[in-house]
């Protein structure tokens, strides 16, 4: 499954819905991506959130800037659901996803200056 079907139901529809919003727009980008790690930044009115989606033990923890220092539980906000469909639809997933293996991420369509602008091809699911 994509990280998108693995994840959704961690977000609310509305929530996933902003966050597609973001995709479309072109407001995603991808920052760095190490195996491990995939850092990117949304675009939200006139400031930019850094989120973080990790790898630990095969599962997925995520953050995002949005929230505050202090927050305990994965956050399920906008910028991080635009992030897992930029993530998807880059193909930055070196396998398909399933719950508890999740597979390692790639960078290999960044371009040169490490970044990629997200959301100009369509959507393929
Ligand atoms: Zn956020």
């Amino acid at each position: 499954m994509s990280l998108a079907q693995l994840l959704e139901s961690k977000f609310r529809g509305d929530v996933r819905f902003r966050g597609l919003a973001f995709l479309q727009a072109e407001r995603v980008s991808i920052a760095r991506i190490t195996p491990d790690d995939l850092h990117g930044v949304v675009r939200d009115g006139g400031s930019e959130y850094q989120t973080h989606l990790s790898r630990l033990e095969g599962d997925l923890r995520m953050f995002c800037s949005c929230v505050g220092e202090g927050q305990t539980r994965d956050p399920a906000c906008k910028h991080l659901w635009a992030t897992i469909l930029a993530t998807d639809e880059g193909g930055y997933l070196t396998g398909t996803a399933r719950p508890g293996a999740v597979p390692t991420f790639c960078g290999r369509s960044l371009s040169a200056d490490g970044s990629e602008q997200l959301g100009r091809r369509r959507l393929r699911r």
